[in-house]
């Protein structure tokens, strides 16, 4: 089970927790860092097209 770790782009702590999804379904994430504004952000994703080998 790959564990993958999230960090803030913006100040790049992994004090990080999750916070509610966009309505297409990303992820989203709030920074828990005082001196960040604790800002929310979410990661991108590349979907890659299964298709495609
Ligand atoms: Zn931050």
């Amino acid at each position: 089970m790959a564990k993958v770790e999230v960090r803030c782009p913006y100040c790049g702590t992994n004090e990080i927790v999750k916070y509610g999804k966009e309505k297409t379904g990303v992820q989203r994430y709030k920074c828990m860092n005082k001196e960040c504004c604790r800002k929310i952000f979410q990661l991108e994703y590349v979907i890659v097209d299964p298709i495609r080998q």
